[in-house]
């Protein structure tokens, strides 16, 4: 259709040009590489591998110490099968160290895009990345949604928490026919807006996190007025399957679901829901048990390695999420790796006295300053501990705005959650594992 012609062959060829960016060559790249066979995916993988453990040992201090200490060269390093004589990295590890020790020195200062995010810990993380690695992960969230039927030039919603702040993204908003509904208030009032807004936009797909879209789909199921079927793609945390079945039974829709991290990893449920394929051209995804040996078919935590950030590299960076892999071909004929679920940060699922179940999620929301502001910001880690006899203690990471009247605060919101005992300890820090993860939820067993 025309529409699709403009946007891939003008607009975003032109917008490539004007941002230096290369979107337009990666996603015909990924088009044809979406085929390959698996010899071809490991040969490119090498390649590109052998390119960047090349490029860390002449120029990322990190690395170049780590060489020296461990006796390797580069040599050593052939294919993803020597992966693990290099360590596995974690952001505390990456934030301890300083963002200098991970950064080339080769790599042209001018061309390189600071990165902070503040994440749940509030402690910001700050790293670099490159016009060409921000044009793969875009390139292959595209591809992904291309899969799930959604085209550039295709009208879509997305619904997201935080408002529009910058011009810049309005305009590329109306560029891409894209309808941004902001969620800060989800009243009653504000869900039928919503409604109303999807209603008469009639857009291809809504794009989402699983849970406010989960409020959205729960509120339709009670206004059968509203009659449009977008299709549905979530993004951002666990989709688990109630929330799936209640958005798929609102909108009577299809729901896709992905899944992307810091320092790539990015993968995108199949058509055939089978599983998610992950975007191998685009990184080096490992799953390994607590031991750091490789899982085929099972569980374990996802380790990868950006085979296209040549300014600050994330090789092995352990993004704390954990997933279960299968090693079965998916029926669509692609020999891209499955995932079979995404687990999400921390598998710990906390049920409550009155049965109730929580994630990680749950406390992250409740503990950011913008969900809470009656917390003051003052609240700078956070653990939960489930104690045998059902009790929860939160442990607390507190700074000078912290008062005891915010402790009690919390205690009686989670108290009235949990329909249980709930303590509220005060702490200097939190420990963390040995595979320096750290545990939100902890369970007593
Ligand atoms: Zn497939």
């Amino acid at each position: 259709m025309l529409r699709h012609f403009i946007q891939e062959q003008l607009v975003l060829p032109l917008s490539d040009m004007l941002t230096g960016q290369s979107v337009h060559s990666k996603l015909r790249f990924l088009m044809k590489s979406c085929y390959w066979s698996r010899e071809q995916l490991d040969a490119f993988q090498n390649e590109r591998l052998r390119l960047l453990v090349e490029h860390i040992f002449r120029s990322v201090p990190f690395y170049q110490d780590y060489a020296r200490e461990h006796n390797l060269q580069a040599s050593d390093i052939q294919t993803k099968a020597d992966l693990y004589k290099l360590p596995v990295v974690s952001k505390e590890i990456m934030r301890a160290e300083g963002i200098e020790r991970f950064t080339s020195t080769a790599f042209p200062a001018n061309k390189r895009i600071l990165m902070s995010s503040s994440g749940s810990t509030g402690q910001p993380f700050k790293h670099y990345i490159t016009r060409e690695d921000y044009s793969m992960d875009i390139a292959a969230n595209l591809r992904g949604w291309y899969d799930m039927g959604w085209r550039l030039g295709d009208k879509y919603v997305k619904i997201s928490q935080n408002p529009r702040s910058s011009f810049l993204k309005r305009l590329q908003d109306i560029v891409t026919r894209n309808m941004y509904i902001a969620t800060a208030d989800l009243s009653d009032r504000h869900l039928i807006e919503i409604m109303r807004q999807i209603e008469s936009y009639r857009p291809v797909a809504i794009r989402s996190y699983p849970d406010p879209l989960y409020i959205i789909a729960q509120f339709r199921l009670q206004h059968p007025e509203f009659v449009w079927q977008p299709m549905a793609i979530t993004t951002g945390n666990t989709l688990h399957d109630h929330i799936r079945r209640t958005i798929e039974e609102a909108f009577h829709c299809p729901v896709y679901d992905s899944y992307a991290s810091e320092g790539n990893a990015v993968c995108f449920e199949c058509h055939t829901h089978e599983g998610y394929h992950i975007a191998e051209e685009y990184g080096i995804t490992e799953v390994l048990d607590e031991e750091g040996i490789p899982v085929v078919n099972g569980q374990g935590r996802v380790v990868t390695t950006d085979l296209w950030n040549f300014a600050h590299p994330f090789i092995r960076y352990d993004v704390q999420d954990r997933v279960e892999v299968t090693d079965k071909r998916c029926s669509c004929g692609r020999a891209h790796k499955l995932v079979k679920r995404i687990l999400g940060r921390d598998n710990e699922v906390l049920i409550a006295p009155n049965g109730k179940r929580f994630i990680v999620h749950h406390f992250t929301v409740y503990f950011e300053p913008t969900v809470t502001p009656a917390l003051q910001d003052s609240i700078d880690q956070f653990q939960v501990i489930r104690h045998t006899d059902q009790s929860a203690t939160f442990l607390l990471v507190v700074n000078g705005r912290y008062t005891d009247a915010i402790g009690r605060l919390i205690a009686d919101y989670w108290q009235e959650q949990f329909g249980g005992k709930v303590d509220i300890r005060i702490v200097d820090r939190i420990p963390i594992m040995h595979n320096n993860k750290r545990r939100f939820i902890i369970i007593e067993k």
